[in-house]
């Protein structure tokens, strides 16, 4: 028996009769984290993790009915025994773990490996079905360690800072805003940071990660002192908007998994780009995968029809999941992307 199957309404566990990030309305919603097309408004109940309680209420509002569990906990309903476990994505991310007489299914959500400081780490649960996400599935994709991303970053911003540039930074406000503002050098200049990306500042502040003290980028003038060498965090829509006119003279770069592809860096116009990605890369995938020791695997949003084939290529049942999850993580740079390396990156449309 499948303890998640697809539906019009999203991911549907029958035992259970709940849903797994649904993206229509429903009655019962497991959140594995709280990414605007993984955690939606409108269902009756949620259940996660307990460590995205902060930023789920201030994403859907702070009156939703929610219930969380701590990472390990179970609960049981109709029979499935329901544990959230890290998935190492963003604060309070997790993989879904369902157990129904003896058999176990986890169901990722969205999943990097490489532990980063601001959530817990992902931890591979073993399962005999594994529903992976692919956002990056393709063998070209394959992450240098953050440490050497953090050094570029660090090292552009004190270039720009000693030629009397401000630094402007694009990054995703939800998750990958927090990582670079926690894995950068805060002695090199004034940290400021657009209005979409300061309140979820606070709830990692809250939830205990270590933030640099950073400013509203609107309480600056143009003619500002601290702006040439300032780094400014902003979400990529700011790009181009009378927002930017402010910096006056400014270096821009993006930071997402999508600037390993030299064409989104050139098709967005930015200065630099910095491959920091909140997703698994290649190998990534392929260890969370080998390490669930699950023999059947169901993938989900992104390069679906290469790991596919990769994965029964090793021996595994392997099939795609149809869904509407998207890239929140870099829609901004995914949407830039040509019909062309749209099919080479098999990339749904978010
Ligand atoms: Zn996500
Ligand atoms: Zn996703």
């Amino acid at each position: 028996m499948d303890l998640v199957i697809a539906r019009p309404e999203g991911l549907y566990c029958p035992p259970g009769d709940f849903y797994i990030d649904p993206w229509r309305p429903v009655e019962r919603s497991v959140i594995t984290h709280a990414h605007g097309d993984h955690a939606r408004t409108g269902n009756e109940h949620y259940l996660a993790a307990a460590p995205g309680e902060g930023i789920l209420r201030s994403r859907l509002g702070q009156d939703i009915n929610l219930q969380t569990l701590a990472y390990g906990e179970s609960i049981t309903h109709h029979g499935v025994k329901l544990s959230f476990h890290p998935a190492g994505h963003v604060l309070g991310s997790a993989q879904v773990r369902l157990e129904y007489q003896g058999e176990i299914w986890v169901a990722s959500g969205d999943y990097k490996v490489e532990p980063d400081g601001t959530c817990e780490p992902f931890e591979p649960v073993r399962c005999h079905t594994f529903i992976t996400e692919s956002t990056f599935g393709l063998p070209i994709y394959r992450w240098q360690p953050q440490s050497e991303i953090f050094a570029g970053i660090n090292e552009w911003w004190r270039a720009n800072a000693a030629a009397g540039k401000a630094s402007v930074l694009f990054a995703y406000s939800f998750g990958k805003a927090q990582r670079i503002l926690h894995g950068i050098d805060p002695s090199i200049g004034p940290i400021l940071v657009h209005g979409a990306v300061e309140p979820l500042n606070r709830v990692y502040r809250e939830a205990g990660v270590r933030i640099p003290e950073t400013h509203y980028a609107g309480d600056f003038k143009k003619t500002d002192p601290a702006l040439r060498s300032a780094l400014i965090v902003a979400p990529p829509s700011a790009g181009g908007s009378t927002w930017m006119r402010r910096f006056g003279e400014f270096s821009d770069a993006f930071a997402s998994g999508w600037m390993m592809l030299r064409g989104t860096r050139r098709r967005r116009g930015v200065d630099r780009g910095f491959a920091l990605s909140d997703h698994a890369d290649w190998p990534g995938l392929l260890w969370a995968i080998e390490n669930t020791g699950a023999e059947r695997v169901m993938v989900t949003h992104g390069s679906v029809a290469v790991l596919v084939r990769y994965l029964r290529e090793l021996g595994l049942d392997a099939q795609g999941f149809s869904t509407e999850y998207g890239d929140e993580e870099d829609d901004a740079a995914a949407k830039t992307e040509p019909a062309s390396e749209s099919a080479s990156t098999g990339e749904a449309s978010p």
